[in-house]
């Protein structure tokens, strides 16, 4: 522990974000840069428990106490290698995750958390600056091939565990970018996207290969890559949207989030999408359903596109503010939040559900009919006399995805489904011999954090099944002892 009183000293201080009306005129991110004095400060915060609960909230296992002292102390290069030591990209949960480690912080029991993710974020800027990230090449190159579907966080993942383990790994994606989410989902005011690129170089650096444009059970057969691979790992995420089925649904200007966000992240990157194909909010009076993260992403989109008005509406009732005695500390605390996006101007309401889309002579979306539910026996009610129309001309359904594509690969390779649809496994093994699944494909939606930490477990049990033994860390089997 660095400074025994930091916590008593010092407040918890975030970088500032831009001002609101500044940071909608584009789509860059908007947090602004913090002083190396100020991040050694908030390091100085950490009361290195005795138990460090941010370990357990942390799904990678992040050993935050560690880095918070080299820190502290200014050893920043100490602090970036006790980080990567468990999270092979830092710079993505550093910007976007919802820190399950800040709030499983002790101090966080009666004070506001150590600034951990802000902290985590910084090292590993200061890392690149200094030159300190270098390509990481295996000392030794075993004759394993390793084939990965799927370029999101948990195959990037688990490609850079395994080619360090000295595996020729070739990461297959059927898009004509890699990165999943990361690259058509999260908008690049969360993530710009040349952050994902400076790794990607790195891992071509390494030794990975990628290939681009290739639907895995499409354009390569199952049967074929089973045969060209000694060892497949399918991290093809939740890619099937949930649909809502309300009267009207088929009204032009109902679509699905994802195919909002992945055109505006293609508009981004400098594609040209055609004005028949264009889904755009300008002008527009937006209602987002579903009150996740990718709704979030709809609303902070549409602001930025220049929307009459952007209205969230979300089924479940309201969370409760500050806390809340069912989700007890350390458990992440089901409480309302407002994000970024929230902030930046959008109507929100609970327990509202959407009844009917409603379509001028032209099937163009002008209006949608709600109405207010409450919850009982395992079901939603409505509330009588609470049904109103609101205008709307262009609505986004972003209320979840409900499990991997199952047909072309999964059917192909005949792996075990399991009761939520999603790839089941045991211990990262499909049902098929030598055929490994991790990430959203085999836990159902969820965060970038998760995703890494599948990739590096699924990226050992490989490394096992492959060789016997294994040289690679993860949560559950630590190589190192920084203590
Ligand atoms: C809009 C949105 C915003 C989000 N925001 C956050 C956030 O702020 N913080 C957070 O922690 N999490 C967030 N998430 C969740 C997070 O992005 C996911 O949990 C994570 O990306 C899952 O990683 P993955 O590697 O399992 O799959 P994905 O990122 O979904 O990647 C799967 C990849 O596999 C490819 N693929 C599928 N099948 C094939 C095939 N047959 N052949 C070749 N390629 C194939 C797909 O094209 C895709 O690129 C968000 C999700 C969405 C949708």
């Amino acid at each position: 522990m660095g400074k025994v009183t930091g916590f008593l000293e010092y407040k918890r201080q975030l970088p500032p974000n831009k001002p609101v009306e500044q940071r909608i005129q584009d789509f860059n991110e908007f947090v602004l840069p913090v002083t190396k004095i100020n991040v050694e400060k908030q390091a100085a915060r950490c009361m290195d428990c005795g138990v460090p609960f941010c370990h357990h909230g942390c799904p990678l296992g992040n050993n935050i106490p560690d880095f918070n002292d080299m820190v502290y102390k200014e050893n920043w290069k100490a602090a970036y290698k006790i980080l990567i030591s468990t999270n092979n990209f830092p710079e993505f949960t550093g910007r976007i995750c919802p820190a399950p480690c800040e709030t499983s912080c002790v101090l966080s029991i009666n004070k506001e958390a150590t600034a951990i993710e802000m902290i985590e974020k910084n090292i590993i800027e200061r890392a690149f600056k200094e030159g300190w990230v270098r390509p990481n090449l295996p000392l030794l190159r075993t004759n394993k091939k390793i084939a990965v579907i799927g370029s999101g966080p948990s195959g990037l993942a688990a490609a850079s565990q395994l080619n360090s383990a000295g595996h020729q790994v070739t990461v297959f994606e059927r898009a004509d970018r890699i990165g999943g989410l990361l690259r058509y989902g999260i908008p690049d005011f969360k993530l710009e996207k040349s952050v994902l690129d400076r790794r990607i170089e790195l891992m071509k650096e390494e030794g990975i290969e990628f290939k681009t444009g290739v639907n895995v059970g499409v354009d390569y057969a199952a049967k074929e890559l089973i045969g060209d691979f000694n060892a497949i790992l399918l991290t093809g995420g939740s890619t099937i949207p949930r649909d809502l089925k309300a009267n009207g649904r088929e009204a032009k200007g109902v679509h699905f989030a994802m195919d909002f966000l992945t055109q505006q992240n293609k508009r981004l990157a400098g594609d040209y999408i055609s004005e028949d194909q264009a889904i755009i909010a300008t002008g527009k009076q937006v209602l987002v359903i579903g009150g996740g993260d990718t709704g979030s992403d709809c609303v902070g989109t549409s602001i930025r596109q220049g929307a009459l008005n952007v209205t969230q509406i979300e089924v479940l009732p309201k969370p409760a503010i500050g806390k809340n005695p069912k989700t007890p500390w350390p458990e992440y605390p089901a409480i309302l939040r407002t994000s970024s996006s929230q902030q930046e101007g959008c109507q929100r309401f609970w327990s509202v559900q959407t009844k009917q889309f409603i379509a001028d002579e032209r099937g163009q979306l002008k209006a949608v009919k709600l109405v207010d539910v409450r919850w009982v026996n395992g079901g939603f009610e409505e509330i009588k006399d609470t049904e109103r129309e609101i205008p709307c001309d262009l609505a986004f359904l972003s209320i979840g995805f409900v499990h991997p594509q199952h047909e072309g690969l999964l059917t192909q390779l005949g792996v075990q489904i399991d009761e939520r649809g999603n790839v089941k496994t045991r211990k990262f093994h499909t049902s098929k011999e030598g055929v490994f699944a991790a990430g959203d494909m085999r836990r159902g939606q969820s965060l970038v954090v998760h995703a890494i930490s599948e990739g590096r477990e699924a990226a050992r049990e490989i490394d096992i099944y492959l060789t016997g033994t294994s040289v690679l860390d993860s949560k559950n089997h630590s190589l190192i002892n920084i203590r």
